[in-house]
């Protein structure tokens, strides 16, 4: 059974102050009943801890942003799985198009950004995705399915999230139609050992179009940034009719 994942990515903003103002926001706004979706929040790893401790008891779930493949060991800066596990941390984005772009991502680190993850129990969220250059030049679905089988060598695909992310529209206010986002996602879908794998649509999700998104029959979930970092507008979002 796929299940329905809303995941806010609140890639470098919040202070540890802004979160708990966030949630103060946000937690009174969530609908009481909302058995058939997740939510999840990706925040800063200085956020991690704090949040654990203000969403203990509540039904959101605490993801981070990125993760080491390593466990331990001389990487100055780094952050392994294990601690974010210990620290109440169940979820992990694992190559985001903004880590590929300026961090260095590759198929090949998030293979093993995948593996690690799992490894220490957690669920990675993989995001796949096209620029404006490549999908203006057709190469959408190769780009994507090289993506998706570097990424996903043998990776256990019972223990995974996929967000399709078409990089033309992160922060840009520019949405892929919502037809055209499914046609995609069913693409992924046909790439997979797994039918049960919860795809996520991302790339300026709004309160005025996660409606029709979600409507959609192979889209799963979101991933949202911008829109994720209002109370309000989250709130919307994760109660999606
Ligand atoms: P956006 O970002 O919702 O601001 O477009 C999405 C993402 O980068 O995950």
């Amino acid at each position: 059974m796929r299940k329905n994942v809303i995941a806010g990515n609140w890639k470098m903003y919040k202070t540890q102050m802004e979160a708990s103002e966030f949630l103060q926001g946000f937690m009174p706004q969530l609908e009481d009943t909302l058995p058939d979706r997740d939510i999840i929040l990706c925040v800063p790893y200085t956020d991690l801890f704090a949040m654990s401790q203000n969403l203990h008891g509540s039904s959101i779930r605490l993801g981070a942003q990125n993760v080491h493949w390593e466990a331990f060991g001389a990487y100055t800066g780094e952050i392994s799985a294990p601690m974010l596990t210990e620290m109440g941390v169940r979820y992990v984005i694992v190559g985001h198009s903004e880590r590929r772009q300026y961090f260095g991502e590759t198929d090949e680190t998030v293979n093993m950004r995948l593996k690690a993850s799992q490894n220490a129990g957690l669920t990675p969220i993989l995001c796949v995705g096209e620029t404006k250059q490549q999908r203006d030049m057709n190469e959408t679905e190769s780009i994507i399915c090289d993506q998706l089988k570097g990424g996903l060598a043998n990776i256990d695909q019972t223990n995974l999230i996929i967000a399709y992310e078409p990089i033309w529209a992160i922060g840009t206010g520019d949405t892929c139609a919502a037809k055209e986002a499914n046609q995609v996602i069913g693409l992924i879908r046909s790439q997979l050992k797994n039918a049960d794998v919860s795809i996520q649509y991302g790339g300026s999700v709004k309160p005025d179009n996660v409606d029709e998104i979600m409507a959609q029959p192979e889209i799963d979930g979101a991933l949202v940034g911008g829109a994720s970092l209002q109370p309000d507008s989250f709130a919307r979002i994760v109660n999606y009719q």
